[in-house]
């Protein structure tokens, strides 16, 4: 019965950064039903994880009491069962389980010094989370190894923006579509991954637009409604680009008043360019050279164009270029700061641009002011009341659990990441996990990485928060508290606050607001934007230019925040993978989500229609290759790589290039990142999940 609610209340959608506004209706302090209402992002569509993934937080598994490991439990690996935990772990009062998360950070502090110790905090934070736990590693440890997954995500599209745009976030909302004419979706699947902003590029195509999709895996929804398709050869996302952006520039398709008045290094990049015409570059890409040329035309002479993308363009070591390559392509033809253009990387999960804008990744603090900036070290000094900030960048996800490995790292506090699933060689992060000798975690359920744990804290699901979180576009957005937290579990921001006190520092927030009233110190980004204004909005967009502004949805109009306003283009060479397929793994492998799933599956595999629809782990491989090695579809498949090997339900999807595998890394059971290789992208840091060596075979 939709009439049958005692309350309801107005917050956001807990799983991906589109960041819808939903209505949760309330029946016995329970979750009833999810309704999609008119928020900026949405204006009323949910997709399936929106409308029906909510019940994952009345799960059964879910942590109600603090767990301390017992002093006999066996030996410390992938062993604990959710429901039944209690040979590994005891119960703990909050005290006693408080005392001893700390009392373990701080006798590594004191023996082994400061950076023995680290942190990873979590896009599922909300801002105010995010701010208080980068503080806290900052503050409590004196260095600046904090991080989150971010790293895993869009790090080199970020390194790339920051480095030639002068600022990591979105030129433009994706709601901008409907004023473009032309739009690139490159290495994203929106229908999947994005749901409700595909609905939006599915609309412009109606109204007459022109989508291009350039995507190696094939298995793209809005295929059907693009002009054109470019299932080019996975990893050369530079050879097309630049052979693109030869044409445009031989051509003179750019646009040059613009180039002359908001850009810089041009003339080295159209000298750079040159070599990467479309029949040299069509052997590399497998696009051929008339095809190129034709997007090229359509690209530049559109009137308003868009560039949106995804981790098929941020998870490779090559990263950062594949971006450098998409701002040159908009910044050539002039494609950025008006209505219906702009650079846009889809962010994944709900709150991966807040997490970031409030300072939880290690080379910046909040706003992505530099820790190396020594103006920047003494604006936190005086904020909080004296401490000395670290100068030099600290470690990133991966880098910190290599230094885990070797034993240089003895400590961590994990809050809401997931690295025994998430992380990239899985099976090497978990080892690390082992061999700390003090592990924190705070979490909902008993996750992958939390059978590592000597301390388990119980915390809150985004419905059970009060908060801000901010979306792909921008739009701080604001979280309320619909159902309380069940037994003795409690919000994030609370225990970061009694964890950080036991540590010794001097810490004194009643309310989430006070610490987003701290955030404004120090980040221009929310200037306007007040909690008052966000409890009646709901949503304000930043950069915001007055009290009554909603806040800008394009930016850059008139110049970047870079030396003289202007833009950089930067050139990109053309680099292999870090590993080449050979005669033992001869196909690509390929990892990302399904609609169903969300991340490492500890929600949408507890929500009841969700993991009904979508109950097995599974990948996807063309028929005829399936064919070819005697297996039916629905058989089971040995996947294998130079990291390990899983079995899993192979489903026919002719879709999927014959040479490709697509596996999603929601399952536990067959977890994609026990394949996947840990190579970084130089700049972003980011690793290579988007492309392994691999070979396939019956089971
Ligand atoms: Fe939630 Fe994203 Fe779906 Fe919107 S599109 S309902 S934010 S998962």
């Amino acid at each position: 019965d939709r009439n049958d609610f005692d309350s309801e209340v107005k917050s956001i959608c807990p799983f991906c950064g589109v960041g819808c506004q939903v209505s949760i209706k309330v029946k016995d302090d329970k979750v009833a039903y999810v309704e999609g209402i008119n928020g900026p992002s949405n204006e009323g569509r949910l997709c399936v994880k929106g409308r029906f993934g909510f019940d994952y937080i009345h799960h059964g598994h879910r942590l109600t009491k603090p767990l301390i490991r017992r002093d006999d439990a066996p030996e410390k690996g992938l062993n604990v069962d959710p429901s039944n935990p209690w040979t590994h772990f005891r119960e703990a009062t909050w005290e006693e389980a408080l005392d001893f998360a700390a009392k373990g950070l701080v006798d590594l502090r004191s023996y082994y010094g400061g950076k023995s110790v680290a942190g990873f905090g979590s896009a599922k934070c909300t801002n105010e989370e995010a701010y208080l736990f980068q503080k806290l590693i900052r503050q409590g440890f004196k260095h600046n190894n904090v991080d989150h997954c971010t790293r895993l995500c869009h790090a080199s599209s970020v390194a790339a923006l920051m480095e030639n745009v002068g600022s990591g976030a979105v030129t433009a909302s994706f709601n901008e579509i409907e004023n473009a004419d032309v739009a690139i979706v490159i290495g994203a699947n929106p229908t999947e991954n994005h749901p409700v902003a595909a609905t939006y590029f599915k609309q412009f195509t109606k109204r007459g637009g022109e989508l291009i999709i350039m995507d190696p895996r094939g298995q793209n929804g809005l295929k059907r409604h693009a002009a054109y398709n470019l299932q080019f050869r996975p990893g050369m996302d530079v050879a097309l680009l630049n052979a693109i952006m030869n044409v445009i520039v031989e051509e003179k398709l750019y646009d040059r008043q613009y180039i002359e008045g908001f850009t810089e290094g041009f003339f080295e990049f159209r000298e750079h360019i040159r070599a990467f015409t479309p029949e040299r570059m069509a052997e590399i890409c497998g696009i051929d050279a008339e095809t190129i040329r034709s997007v090229a035309r359509t690209f530049a002479d559109a009137r308003a164009a868009m560039i949106f993308w995804g981790m098929g363009v941020s998870q490779h070591v090559h990263g950062t270029d594949n971006s450098r390559c998409l701002i040159s392509l908009a910044l050539l033809c002039g494609h950025v700061g008006r209505p219906g253009t702009g650079l846009h990387p889809l962010r994944g999960q709900n709150n991966v641009q807040g997490a970031s804008d409030a300072g939880l990744i290690p080379h910046v603090m909040p706003d992505y002011q530099s820790v190396a900036d020594r103006e920047v070290r003494d604006l936190f000094r005086h904020i909080w009341r004296g401490t000395e900030i670290e100068e030099t960048p600290g470690l990133t996800v991966v880098e910190i659990m290599d230094r885990v490995y070797r034993g240089e790292i003895r400590g961590m506090y994990v809050l809401g990441e997931n690295p025994a699933m998430s992380d990239p060689d899985v099976d090497h992060a978990r080892k690390a996990l082992a061999k700390l000798d003090h592990l924190v975690v705070q979490d909902i359920f008993l996750t992958e990485t939390a059978n590592y744990a000597d301390v388990i804290l119980p915390a809150s699901a985004l419905p059970e928060k009060s908060g801000t979180v901010t979306n792909t576009n921008r739009q701080v957005q604001m979280v309320r508290r619909a159902v309380p937290t069940p037994g003795e579990a409690r919000e994030d921001w609370e225990i970061v606050v009694d964890l950080a006190r036991r540590i010794g520092l001097d810490w004194d927030y009643d309310d989430p607001r006070e610490v987003f009233d701290e955030m404004k110190m120090s980040m221009r980004s929310l200037h306007h934007i007040t909690w008052k204004r966000l409890e009646t909005e709901s949503s304000v967009t930043y950069p915001c230019n007055g009290p009554e502004d909603p806040g800008q949805a394009v930016v850059f109009g008139d110049g970047f925040p870079r030396r003289a306003g202007r833009a950089k283009f930067t050139p990109a060479r053309v680099t292999p993978p870090a590993e080449a397929p050979d005669k033992d793994f001869p196909m690509v492998l390929t990892t990302g989500r399904q609609l169903e799933h969300w991340h490492t599956g500890s929600m949408t595999r507890r929500a009841t229609v969700l993991d009904a629809v979508e109950p097995e782990a599974n990948c996807s491989i063309h028929p005829a290759t399936l064919r070819q090695m005697g297996v039916e579809a629905g058989g089971r498949v040995r996947l294998t790589t130079r990291r390990g090997s899983v079995e899993i339900m192979a489903r026919a999807d002719r879709n999927v290039a014959p040479d490709m595998v697509f596996l999603p890394f929601a399952y536990v059971e067959a977890a994609a990142n026990i394949l996947t290789n840990a190579a970084l992208d130089p700049f972003g840091k980011i690793p290579e999940f988007k492309y392994s060596a691999v070979r396939v075979e019956a089971a």
